[in-house]
């Protein structure tokens, strides 16, 4: 594993040099300034598996790393370490995350190499050699082939209650199986579906799968609400309550049993229609859920207008709010405003065991995440289901 590691301080850096090595890391190199360690990593024959940055630099400060590092696209693992507060070393990993880096983890200055030896362990387990390609990504054309080749399928990811540790129903995560490039997540295809004017399709193919699939597990006695995602920017057509209620009922299933979370990437371009469009939905029985609260447009504002049966808290709330103080005021607020206008509370991006914990802990109805259950093929779920009621975590 080659590992680069900057910091400013000589002293510091040959500490930290020596620990990785005696800890079987033979493969660093340290550089005092952070250019320096920019122009080595465009030296493609060396590109390291992990970077391990200060953040206070004299000549390129972390922050301005991290931009570089993501316009070079590095994919390989980045460890950010700093003598300043938590708040800062939260903040500079968030920015991280945002630019799409893979933060492996944030250690105070002076740096407890177990600390630091473990998170490099981790790592080199989880990914033996990484791909250092950046994803594909895909031109309209192909996006509309795979609509017309039924290439989508949808996979399910379970919502358990907190409280009795059920399932409650399945959040609905579309997935392109790719002839080729094997299974491509959303991130990779929505976008383009979204700027080429094939959205509409492509969310009808997504309920219409997910309407069959309702039908086939309520003949087998599995009755659970099913979401499907849905962005307000692409509510434009006042026939949509309609078309959903008629193919509801053409596949046998209840209006009630969908729920439609419900997200805005941009400004809403007309409010009317939108509002006019998701009050039909809810009159047709449908639940609405405002996802990802707290983040983007996912408003104060939208929950004073929309007629939402549930809020969404956005995981960047969830998972590690137990331990941040900060995290918990706000995840608190939003639990507190969501009770108070009588809506369901769910919370998203469960990762471990001290997350679940906490949900058990607070008042929050539902809880979502990689630690109950990864998205999985709707085939898997019947399996799913037998063990998690066998050992709920
Ligand atoms: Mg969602």
């Amino acid at each position: 594993m080659n590992i680069l590691l900057i910091d400013d301080e000589p002293f510091s850096l040959k500490l930290l040099q020596r620990q990785l090595r005696n800890a079987g890391f033979d493969r660093v190199f340290g550089f005092e300034y952070a250019r320096e360690a920019l122009a080595a990593l465009q030296a493609e024959d060396a590109r390291p598996d992990v970077i391990i940055c200060d953040l206070q630099m004299p000549d390129l400060d972390g922050i301005e790393m991290l931009r570089h590092l993501a316009q070079a696209q590095f994919a390989g693992g980045l460890v950010l370490i700093s003598g300043e507060d938590e708040r800062v070393l939260q903040t500079a990993q968030r920015l991280a995350h945002a630019h799409q880096l893979h933060v492996l983890g944030a250690l105070h200055k002076p740096v407890e190499p177990r600390r630091l030896t473990r998170l490099l362990e981790q790592h080199s387990s989880r990914v033996p050699s990484r791909n250092h390609n950046p994803r594909p990504s895909y031109d309209a054309g192909q996006v509309k082939r795979a609509l017309q080749q039924n290439e989508l399928i949808n996979f399910y990811q379970p919502k358990v209650d907190v409280g009795r540790g059920t399932v409650s129903g399945v959040e609905t995560l579309v997935r392109w199986l790719h002839p080729t490039d094997g299974l491509v997540g959303p991130d990779q295809f929505i976008a383009t579906a979204e700027e080429n004017g094939l959205i509409d399709a492509l969310t009808k193919t997504v309920l219409q799968q997910a309407l069959t699939q309702m039908k086939s597990w309520r003949e087998t006695g599995m009755n659970f609400q099913v979401a499907v995602n849905i962005s307000m920017d692409n509510l434009v057509n006042l026939e949509f309550p309609d078309w959903l209620a008629d193919s509801a009922r053409d596949a046998g299933v209840q209006a009630s049993s969908l729920l439609l979370e419900v997200t805005e990437s941009r400004l809403m371009r007309n409010r009317l229609l939108v509002l006019d469009i998701l009050t039909r939905l809810r009159l047709k029985g449908i639940s609405l859920s405002i996802d990802d609260f707290g983040t983007g447009f996912s408003s104060l504002a939208q929950l004073r207008d929309l007629p939402f049966d549930e809020l969404k808290i956005d995981q960047s709330f969830v998972h590690g709010a137990w331990r941040d103080p900060s995290l918990r005021t706000f995840f608190d607020g939003s639990c507190n405003i969501g009770r108070q206008i009588g809506l369901k509370i769910v919370a998203e991006g469960v990762e471990d065991q001290s997350d679940w914990q906490f949900l058990r802990e607070v008042d929050c109805d539902l809880a979502q995440g990689y630690f109950i259950a990864r998205p999985m093929p709707a085939e898997q779920l019947p399996d799913w289901i037998s063990d998690w009621s066998r050992h709920p975590n």
